[in-house]
C-alpha cells in the first residue's frame, strides 16, 4: 500500500485570494499516477487556495468569544466544507479521466477531533473501497471538535496522512511538495538554503544545518506529523511533485528523490 499526498501547494494556486486550479500541474500527476504501478493506493490532498482563505478569515479552530461569534465561525465551517468539497471533485474528476478508479472520501462526513487532533475515526469504509480495487481520495477538509472552548477546527491533509499511516501500515508514504524536500531554511525565501537528504528528529536538523535550519509554515507542521510517524517505524520521503515524473518514479519505488524522514538514519 502507497499513501500518496498532493500537497494544496501543487494542485492549486496557493498564494492566491481566491480558490484557483493549478490544471497543469493536476491533469500531469493524474497522467502520472495512472502510468505508474501500485497494488493499493491511498490520495490525500491539501486544501491550498480552496481552504486556507476561508479557514482563516473565519477563524476556525480559535477560542469561540461568544454565540454570535460562534455562529460566524459555523458560516465559515460550512463555507470552507464547501470549497474543499469542490476542490476534491475537481481532483478525482481529474484522475479518472486519466483512468484511476478515484472515490472521494469526506472526512467532515465521519471524522471528530479533540483538541484538534482526530478523536474518532473509522476507517472500515476506506479499507473496503482498497479491498475493491478503488483509489479513495480524502483530503484537508473542517471537521468537529469535542473541546467545548473550540467545537469546530481544520484538519490538515498532513495530519490526515499520519493517523492513516499509523493505522494502516502503508509500504510507502509519499508527500509531493512545491520544493524538493526539506531545506535548512525556506528555499522560497533564501537561495543558499540546502536540501537535506535525510531528517531525524528535530534536534537532528538543527544539529546538521546548525542555527541556520528554519522549518516555518505549512512545512514545518507537515515535518512535525512525519517526525512522529518515523518514531512508530514509517518512513515517508517528501518530493517536488511540481518537477514532471517524480510522482511516478515515487510510486514505482525510487527513492531518494527528495528528503527522507526516517528514525535513525542508519537504519537503512
Ligand atoms: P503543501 O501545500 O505542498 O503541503 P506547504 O505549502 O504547506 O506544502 O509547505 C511547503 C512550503 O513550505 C514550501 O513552498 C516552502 O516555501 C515552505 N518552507 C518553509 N520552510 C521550509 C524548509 N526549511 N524547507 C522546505 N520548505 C520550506
Amino acid at each position: 500500500m502507497i499513501i500518496l499526498k498532493l500537497g494544496g501547494s501543487v494542485i492549486t494556486k496557493k498564494d492566491a485570494e481566491e480558490p484557483l486550479i493549478n490544471y497543469n500541474d493536476l491533469n500531469r500527476i493524474a497522467e502520472e499516477i495512472t502510468s505508474s504501478s501500485f497494488d493499493k493506493l491511498i490520495i490525500v490532498h491539501g486544501a491550498g487556495s480552496y481552504g486556507h482563505p476561508f479557514a482563516k478569515k473565519y477563524e476556525i479552530g480559535k477560542k469561540i468569544r461568544n454565540e454570535q461569534d460562534f455562529k460566524r465561525k459555523k458560516l465559515g465551517f460550512c463555507i470552507t466544507q464547501s470549497w474543499v468539497k469542490k476542490l476534491n471533485t475537481i481532483v478525482c474528476d481529474s484522475l479518472r479521466e486519466k483512468g484511476v478508479l478515484a472515490v472521494s472520501i469526506q472526512p467532515s462526513s465521519f471524522i471528530i477531533a479533540k483538541n484538534k487532533r482526530i478523536y474518532s475515526c473509522n476507517l472500515d469504509l476506506i479499507k473496503k473501497y482498497l479491498d475493491l480495487g478503488f483509489v479513495p481520495v480524502i483530503y484537508g477538509d473542517v471537521v468537529p471538535d469535542i473541546n467545548e472552548f473550540i467545537r469546530i477546527c481544520v484538519l490538515s491533509g498532513d495530519q490526515i496522512i499520519k493517523y492513516l499511516g499509523e493505522n494502516l501500515k502503508p509500504e510507502r508514504v509519499v508527500l509531493g511538495s512545491d520544493v524538493d524536500g526539506i531545506y535548512t531554511k525556506d528555499p522560497k525565501k533564501y537561495e543558499d538554503a540546502e536540501l537535506m537528504d535525510t531528517v531525524t528528529s528535530l534536534e537532528d536538523l538543527n544539529a546538521e544545518g546548525s542555527s541556520n535550519v528554519d522549518v516555518t509554515g505549512g512545512m514545518n507542521g507537515k515535518l512535525l506529523e512525519l517526525l512522529e510517524l518515523a518514531e512508530m517505524g514509517i518512513e515517508s520521503e517528501i518530493i517536488n511533485a511540481g518537477k514532471k515524473g517524480l510522482i511516478k518514479k515515487a510510486l514505482n519505488h525510487q527513492n531518494g528523490i527528495g528528503t527522507v524522514i526516517r528514525k535513525n538514519k542508519h537504519n537503512y
